[in-house]
């Protein structure tokens, strides 16, 4: 999947999870018209949760709670774990390689995390919603996709 049609199957997934509202009237619309005013100017509805216009809303709320996002730290330590060793010998000492590259240049440290992040983005294995906030990895978002549209279709 890319990530168009992530974004496609994530909307049809908020739409389906959600129903037409009449704000004026505060009342469900279900055939996409007011039967009460007429209105087709219908913001969407998600029980529990509240009503607000477009389903981007609902796509982020369904994605933070039902996915887990990434620990970006976690990820980028595991990969200096895995590239390097995981313990460095400084003098008569073995020392956790991560630990002594934090300790020793924190900054350095943030540009090479904040790289390697963008990287993963750039692969298109994670993405984000909010602009960098939060991500999640892809494969994770496939599969909530192929478990929510297959239950409506069945
Ligand atoms: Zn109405």
């Amino acid at each position: 999947m890319d990530l168009n049609e992530i974004n496609t199957k994530l909307e049809s997934i908020a739409y389906n999870k959600s129903l037409p509202f009449c704000y004026s009237c505060y009342k469900v619309a279900r055939t996409g018209t007011c039967k009460s005013c007429h209105s087709d100017d219908l913001m969407r509805l998600l029980p529990d949760s509240g009503c607000e216009y477009g389903v981007d809303w609902i796509v982020k709320e369904l994605i933070e709670e039902n996915l887990e996002f990434v620990d970006s730290d976690e990820i980028f330590e595991q990969m200096i774990e895995e590239c390097y060793e995981e313990t460095t010998q400084v003098g008569f000492m073995k020392l956790s390689t991560v630990q002594v590259m934090k300790d020793q240049d924190p900054i350095c440290w943030d540009i090479a995390k904040g790289e390697y992040i963008d990287g993963l983005v750039e692969d298109e294995q994670l993405v984000t919603f909010d602009n960098g906030s939060s991500y999640y990895w892809i494969h994770d978002i496939e599969s909530y996709i192929d478990e929510n549209l297959e239950l409506e279709v069945a």
